[in-house]
């Protein structure tokens, strides 16, 4: 939450009642109980498995990987892409202590080697982290796939949920191999 969703947030708890104020926080205690990750792609979801993967008419040849679930959001808007997807759960930043083994990737590298994947795609935000992490996802994916990544003309270090429709669709279009 920015410092400008949590203003509107107080503001809208100082207006309201005491009751209302008890029921918003009884919803998001029971949202936080709900939401989980889904147990192949580690998207949000509230069930063991998320709409996503469940949805019988998606490409499960092809999976995108992206580092946050807020990425898998802003790219369903475009409305472009029908594969699946895979969320790491961030970047690759030793900086900050993050290292492979912290974010979804062994079980990235086991989905794609058991079933069937003609490609996978690297949606990673362009940063130094985002480089490393699609360098590195890349390499352990390549001996059993074909790995792309999107095209650049995303701002370096923003966030894929800042670009809009056209230009992620446009990224994603334009993908090419990773070599
Ligand atoms: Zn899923």
């Amino acid at each position: 939450m920015g410092p400008k969703t949590a203003q509107r947030l107080a503001l809208h708890i100082l207006r309201r009642s005491e009751p209302e104020v008890e029921a918003l926080a009884r919803a998001l205690v029971e949202a936080k109980k709900q939401v989980g990750l889904c147990k192949t792609c580690f998207h949000l979801s509230a069930q063991p498995v998320c709409e996503i993967c469940r949805n019988k008419n998606r490409d499960n040849n092809i999976i995108c990987v992206v580092s946050d679930s807020r990425d898998v959001i802003a790219l369903e808007k475009t409305r472009e892409y029908r594969g699946k997807y895979h969320v790491l759960g961030g970047v690759i930043s030793p900086m900050d202590g993050i290292g492979p083994e912290q974010l979804y990737i062994q079980p990235l590298v086991k989905r794609v080697s058991q079933e069937k994947v003609k490609e996978v795609i690297m949606a990673i935000a362009p940063s130094v982290e985002g480089e490393t992490t699609t360098l590195y996802v890349g390499k352990l994916l390549k001996p059993f796939t074909k790995v792309t990544r999107i095209a650049f003309g995303l701002p370096m270090g923003g966030d894929l949920e800042y670009a809009d429709e056209v230009t992620l669709a446009r990224a994603l279009e334009g993908r090419r191999e990773l070599d």
